[in-house]
């Protein structure tokens, strides 16, 4: 079989470089272009990159940097996006109305209800949004997102109570680790035994995009599911992982057994496990009994960052409580990326 070949634009970033180092054994995606700021056009990967995810993957060592111009991504399949968001929108839009697929991390046009927002096991159906996408706006290519990580994460273990969650309130507090604000997203001053209660633009991204991945597609767009949710994003000063305290503000009539709930969330499956595509985990949500998990040291590297571990979970004064641990870079990032890519390809959008 033909590999898909896929280039990479901010490659060099945090996303980026685990992108890299996910596609550098991947059975049917080969990377064959990297690309980063244009002041490092032309040069080695290598030389380019401060690389933080131990060896660099032999295969991409001696890569040139090239553009975001869509001429330089002409005999891709795929072109993958990590760049910032402030420059995302017109790089990613300029390629595909060149006529590439776009699969991208960044926020522009996450809330348009003509793209999909894909957390593949959560909402894999609303990829067919792209045959919208294409007749409406006679874009030539397709564009594809992925949700904000914190959102990414959360989501999961919200996807099994769609029904309770979306008529009840949340109150969700976010403790998020430095990397997901960029290679120079914190200066070491500002972090370093320090916790910062405020994330800009993050308490309102969170519910918005749980809404939209929870929503049905219905004449060729999304009908985002109602969630009426509070959230106070914190950071804290660990490197990978993000947590997520979830409060569930109960109705007097509601009957809720714990224990058949941890049975929901464990045995919670979709299209990706059924496939059984490559980055999909076997078991998406890791329900933990132990009180004192999750905890980021053990419970990151569990389905090699694929899966999320809620614990805690508990019913008092009719509020339903878990915690939720994944990790930003891979289940909130390059994984479900390349994830989405798969499932692209098993559903023959590529
Ligand atoms: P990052 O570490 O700051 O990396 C940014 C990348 O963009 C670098 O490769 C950088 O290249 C490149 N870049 C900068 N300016 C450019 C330009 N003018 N033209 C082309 N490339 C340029 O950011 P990140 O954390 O990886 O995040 C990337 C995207 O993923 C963002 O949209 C973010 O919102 C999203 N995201 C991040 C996370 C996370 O946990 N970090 C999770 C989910 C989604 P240089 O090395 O040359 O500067």
């Amino acid at each position: 079989m033909d590999k898909l070949k896929v280039s990479l634009l901010g490659s060099t970033g945090m996303v980026g470089q685990k992108m890299v180092k996910m596609l550098s054994n991947h059975p049917f995606i080969e990377l064959t272009k990297v690309s980063a700021s244009p002041a490092k056009i032309g040069k080695k990967y290598e030389e380019a990159v401060k690389w933080v995810e131990g060896e660099i993957p032999e295969n991409v060592k001696d890569m040139r940097l090239v553009s975001t111009e869509p001429e330089d991504h002409k005999d891709v399949d795929v072109v993958l996006s990590a760049l910032p968001n402030e420059l995302a929108e017109d790089i990613e839009l300029k390629l595909v109305r060149a006529g590439k697929i776009v699969v991208s991390n960044a926020s522009p046009y996450r809330m348009d209800p003509e793209v999909p927002l894909i957390n593949p096991e959560i909402n894999w159906q609303h990829l067919e949004l792209v045959k919208t996408q294409q007749s409406k706006r006679g874009w030539k290519g397709l564009l594809v997102k992925n949700p904000n990580c914190t959102a990414a994460i959360m989501s999961l273990p919200l996807k099994p109570l769609t029904e309770l969650i979306t008529q009840r309130k949340i109150i969700m507090t976010t403790l998020q680790a430095v990397s997901g604000a960029g290679y120079n997203g914190l200066s070491f001053m500002s972090i370093y035994n320090n916790i910062i209660p405020y994330i800009k633009g993050e308490e309102e991204k969170i519910p918005k995009e749980i809404g939209k991945m929870l929503g049905q597609v219905q004449d060729g767009q999304i009908l985002n599911a109602k969630i009426n949710a509070r959230v106070t994003s914190i950071r804290v000063p660990i490197k990978v992982g993000h947590m997520g305290v979830i409060n569930i503000l109960l109705d007097e009539s509601d009957k809720i057994d714990v224990e058949e709930i941890k049975r929901e969330l464990a045995n919670f499956k979709s299209l990706p496990q059924e496939k059984n595509l490559p980055t999909a985990p076997k078991k998406p949500i890791i329900v933990n009994e132990d009180e004192s998990r999750p905890q980021p040291e053990i419970d990151l590297k569990i389905e090699n960052g694929m899966a999320v571990s809620v614990g805690r979970i508990s019913v008092e004064n009719n509020v339903l409580r878990m915690v939720v641990l994944g990790d930003n870079l891979v289940r909130g990032a390059a994984g479900i990326t390349i994830l989405t890519v798969e499932v692209m390809k098993e559903l023959g959008y590529i």
